[in-house]
């Protein structure tokens, strides 16, 4: 795919800038490893059933819960998205898109939303003041270094409060920003009294606090707190800890105060340090949605949300709005949604094998722990080498086809030969299957005869010629690139009459060379049909066209319109 190649990309590109970095922190102190390996072993028994408590919200779907307690019971999320997570490689958001981004947030139900860091530029305080203007119910804040000048460009920004981010290091505190620590806790002391005088919300955070000695850390947070900050965060900057050393310092810090936590992912553990911190006493939690991030990305919020809503029985988000709020997101900042994450990936509840697709027609909480309608999803079964009988007969029904007993063999035998070449099989695919099986003929509604396009100059264009039923249908459009330009010609050339919704489209190069032959994956709804299909060429624009010019001629199919189909 071609968001996998993406990521491949980034990947290098991450290793790449890895290898520039000089200098690892050394190991955490012992002593506190196992002071923290201790008290966490105390805190969580060995059997997991000793947690199991007897309610449930999921009781279709587990006949024994498996929900657990956390020593808190509310917990609030501190989206980061479009600050941190506008800090990925090669993501810039402009003031609409944060604005559309800042919707979908609400709209899921975040308490905070981190809106940028306002000392950045003009523009990013544009964006910022674009967010505050919207007059949200969570609460809007700026990303503020520790200059008292940064505060004030948040408050130029109207935000509600602040996380002001102070070194915690000795390698931030003397290698960055050249000062003792001594220094920073009189200027964090003065920062914060300065921001609270001004009605902010004041959260302290040291950075890079996961490699920060734990004493001075412990004095920092104290001395925040005292001079009226209103929590405390710890950071682990470059997702460098040990569920057990966050686990040992948040019970600490915990102690002092509202405590937040704000993990990253570069050892895998951000979701593990999130869950170290809550059950160490933090009560509120940083992440972005996707997980997007710098290097290997922050804690992704839909997961921990699903995670404590799942297994402690805690909400935090409108999880229906989650998914919504997670396309939005892949949209605005170009990083695709990874295809096996949790809750947003796209095969997150799709399945494939013949004994799952069965067990999943018998019953849909088979293979999954939760209902995708849980976070705005919808189940699907798609046909590969791994077809069964079950699913076959359960898509070909879906699309209004009856076939016998032996023809229904013959079907899955085939399905099976095609998804065996490395195909995922699609309904266009089935379709055909079926009616070469049954010795049907059918005449096509639509069909494209010529495609041409021009790009490269200032405006796209693309001409079509269609057959439609007995006549020849030519149309031209214009749009932001060739594809966009062709499928504006084809919608022109059908009319009003066949419109039909684009619900994906997904581009695969099989190569990664440039001679590369690309398939082409749309699924597309018209009225209460849907179709999936696949078209490959080594033109990305004409395998594009193909695939949903042959869509719409599925859909049309099944659905004739109306009013004729007119090039008006
Ligand atoms: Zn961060």
């Amino acid at each position: 795919m071609v968001g996998v190649q993406r990521s491949r990309e980034a990947a290098a590109l991450f290793y790449c800038m890895c290898e520039q970095l000089v200098q690892w922190s050394t190991q955490t102190p012992p002593r506190i490893e196992e002071v923290g390996a201790t008290r966490l072993a105390v805190k969580l028994p060995a059997e997991p059933s000793l947690l199991v408590n007897s309610t449930t919200t999921n009781e279709l779907y587990s006949d024994h819960s498996t929900q657990s307690t956390l020593p808190v019971e509310d917990v609030q999320l501190l989206d980061t998205t479009l600050r941190d997570g506008e800090q990925a490689p090669g993501v810039s958001l402009t003031p609409e898109d944060k604005v559309e981004i800042a919707h979908a947030l609400e709209a899921a139900g975040l308490d905070v939303i981190e809106a940028g860091s306002a000392c950045t530029s003009e523009g990013e305080r544009e964006c910022i003041r674009g967010v505050t203007a919207l007059g949200l119910d969570a609460r809007v804040t700026s990303f503020a270094r520790g200059v008292q000048s940064d505060i004030d460009h948040a408050l130029d920004c109207d935000v509600d409060g602040i996380t002001l981010v102070v070194p915690s290091s000795d390698r931030h505190i003397e290698t960055k920003v050249g000062t003792t620590r001594e220094g920073v806790i009189e200027k964090s002391v003065d920062l914060v009294e300065y921001a609270a005088d001004h009605d902010l919300w004041v959260e302290l955070l040291g950075e890079d606090g996961s490699r920060a000695d734990p004493e001075f850390l412990v004095e920092l947070s104290a001395a925040g707190l005292e001079a009226g900050a209103d929590r405390i965060c710890y950071a682990d900057t470059v997702g460098h800890a040990s569920p057990e050393h966050t686990y040992n310092i948040v019970s600490q810090l915990s102690e002092l105060g509202p405590t937040s936590v704000h993990t990253h992912d570069d050892l895998g553990f951000g979701m593990t340090n999130v869950h170290a911190g809550l059950r160490a006493g933090a009560d509120f939690v940083h992440g972005t949605i996707n997980g997007i991030g710098e290097r290997a990305g922050n804690v992704a919020l839909e997961e921990v949300a699903i995670a404590l809503s799942h297994s402690y029985g805690i909400e935090t988000l409108h999880l229906p709005a989650v998914y919504e709020l997670a396309t939005t997101v892949s949209q605005k900042t170009g990083i695709p949604l990874a295809p096996n994450k949790a809750v947003i990936g796209q095969n997150t509840f799709t399945h494939e094998s013949g004994i799952h697709t069965d067990g999943t027609l018998k019953d849909g909480a088979m293979y999954e722990p939760y209902p995708p309608e849980t976070v705005g999803r919808e189940r699907r079964l798609v046909l590969g080498k791994h077809a069964g009988r079950a699913g076959v007969t359960s898509a070909l029904t879906e699309h209004g086809v009856d076939v016998t007993d032996e023809e229904l063999a013959t079907v899955v035998e085939r399905v099976k030969a095609l998804g065996d070449r490395g195909k995922r099989v699609t309904d266009a695919d089935l379709l055909a299957i079926a009616e070469d099986v049954q010795g049907r003929e059918r005449d096509r509604f639509v069909e494209l005869l010529t495609l041409t396009t021009a790009s490269g100059g200032d405006v796209p264009t693309a001409s079509v010629k269609l057959r439609v039923g007995d006549e020849e249908r030519i149309a031209a459009g214009t749009g932001s690139g060739p594809v966009d330009a062709a499928v504006k010609a084809v919608r022109k050339a059908l009319g009003p009459a066949a419109d039909a919704e684009l619900d994906s489209f997904h581009v695969d190069a099989i190569t990664g060379g440039t001679d590369a032959v690309v398939t082409v994956e749309v699924a597309m709804t018209r009225n209460d049909h849907s179709v999936s299909v696949a078209a490959s060429d080594s033109d990305i624009t004409r395998a594009s066209v193909t695939a949903m010019i042959d869509a719409l001629d599925r859909l049309l199919a099944a659905d004739p319109p109306t009013q004729p189909v007119a090039d008006d």
